[in-house]
């Protein structure tokens, strides 16, 4: 008999968590407006808010933290971040930040300006978040078959060569970059193919453009690249990453995502002279630039980070779990985003509650639900998320509807998963009974979905 796949990893250290009865959780969602973002996190069993900065550190990780190099400047842990990122990523200059969105907002400082246009593959919404505060427009330029959820693509991620040429075209002198984002968060997890990469590139230097990767799951987009690319079965994680890098001028990270540490980020780039102009950005709103908002300490980790997470014993573990929760959904035949994305399953809100309106929020409406039902936290990628039209103020609704249940890396096992599974199953089975959704009470002018609060529609 073959045998069984097993986690690469054991456990060293637990964390209780707590269930809470069906009345409990009640009035916890209602006193929160119905946002799953103002639960205290002791109300929440399972929690798959989010994958970012809520994954487990191994022992090399912990270990890394008691040899921090805490010095203003020039600090050893710099330089462990900095040889880390020139060996696996292949950027001669890095500038770290606190988070990925401070990432975004240094280098945007420099390089972004009123009435730009970013064309991208759907662009996270922190990302649209700054290109928009300062005036300029972000450019979906996804493949149509990213939105068509039961359509199964190797590559969703991949962005339309016909749909990049002809903005490059049509607003070329507006256009100060291609931002790539791998894996793309915003249609589901999906991966970016090397092709994929290269063609960007190549249109790039065709307009004379500078291409930037927000590169948060840049190791799970290098994992489905091993899987599913013709001629990359045999090239190693690492491999594949410098391949993928090689097609990037410049990149922005969250290292809460696939540098497995809690809080951090960085830009690297290979220009000394956006390094220089950045660099003033960063000792604004950042810190100095070796150590640019994080501690010796959490430098060490994300260093050390960086290298497990383009192991690939690491990210078998990892993406087979969420491709466990995606098969058990799909086998009581609930609508999810296919194939499986790297780091979330997306589930169909659209096609899960298709009889409410999609001025009810389903996907949020669905949330909900699934807290009710087992104290499960998921998050709405949805009507909410898209903010209104910074110009009509219109609500805006995207494409997909999507609730998002986001794994953290190394915390749960598949029991939990299968937690999961079988309350989402409850729900479905009883779909048709869920008539009413909600609506909004308040809500903040940009990236209004962390604070919104919201009551039931009656
Ligand atoms: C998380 C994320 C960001 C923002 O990073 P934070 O660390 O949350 O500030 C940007 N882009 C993508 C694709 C992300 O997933």
């Amino acid at each position: 008999m073959e045998l069984p796949f097993a986690e690469s990893f054991k456990i060293k250290m637990v964390e209780s968590i707590r269930k809470s009865s069906r009345e409990e959780r009640e009035k916890w969602i209602k006193d929160s407006g119905y946002n799953l973002f103002g639960l205290k996190s002791d109300k929440v069993f399972i929690d798959l808010l989010t994958d970012s900065g809520t994954g487990a550190m191994s022992d090399h990780q912990w270990s890394e933290m008691m040899l921090g190099d805490e010095s203003y400047a020039g600090a050893s842990s710099y330089f462990k971040v900095k040889s880390a990122i020139q060996e696996l990523l292949g950027f001669e200059y890095f500038l770290p930040t606190h988070q990925g969105r401070a990432a975004e907002n240094v280098l945007f400082s420099v390089l972004v300006k009123e009435g730009d246009i970013i064309p991208g593959n759907s662009h996270f919404d922190t990302t649209k978040g700054h290109i928009e505060f300062r005036k300029a427009t972000a450019a979906d330029c996804t493949i149509d078959e990213a939105f068509d959820t039961t359509l199964s693509h190797p590559f969703k991620g991949n962005i339309d060569p016909v749909k990049l040429e002809n903005i490059l075209i049509s607003s070329g002198e507006n256009i100060p970059f291609i931002i790539v984002t791998v894996t793309c968060n915003s249609s589901g997890g999906q991966p970016v193919s090397i092709e994929n990469l290269k063609m960007v590139k190549q249109l790039a230097d065709k307009y004379g453009k500078i291409v930037v990767f927000d590169s948060a799951r840049f190791a799970e987009n290098a994992y489905f690249i091993k899987l599913r690319e013709k001629g990359y079965q045999d090239k190693s994680i690492r491999e594949i990453v410098l391949e993928m890098f090689a097609c990037a001028d410049v990149m922005t990270m969250s290292a809460k995502k696939d540098a497995i540490v809690n809080m951090g980020g960085f830009i690297a780039m290979r220009s000394k002279e956006l390094h220089t102009k950045a660099s003033v950005f960063n000792i604004m709103f950042e810190g100095y630039i070796t150590y640019g908002g994080m501690s010796g300490r959490d430098l060490n980790a994300l260093a050390q980070g960086l290298y497990e997470g383009t192991e690939f014993d690491y990210l078998e573990t990892r993406i087979r779990q969420v491709e466990y929760l995606g098969k058990r959904l799909m086998d009581f035949g609930i609508p999810v985003q296919q194939p499986i994305g790297g780091h979330a399953v997306f589930v169909d809100a659209k096609r899960f509650l298709p009889h409410l309106p999609k001025e009810e929020f389903q996907a949020q409406t669905l949330a909900v639900e699934l807290y009710l039902e087992a104290g499960v936290r998921g998050v709405e990628i949805g009507a909410l998320l898209a903010d209104r039209d910074p110009v009509t103020r219109e609500n805006r609704y995207p494409a997909l509807e999507l609730m998002r249940l986001a794994i953290p890396r190394r915390v749960y096992t598949n029991n939990h998963i299968d937690v999961v599974a079988v309350a989402l199953k409850n729900i479905y089975d009883r779909r048709e009974t869920i008539r009413k959704g909600l609506k909004i009470v308040t809500e903040a002018p940009i990236m209004r979905h962390f604070t919104v609060t919201l009551d039931r529609v009656c």
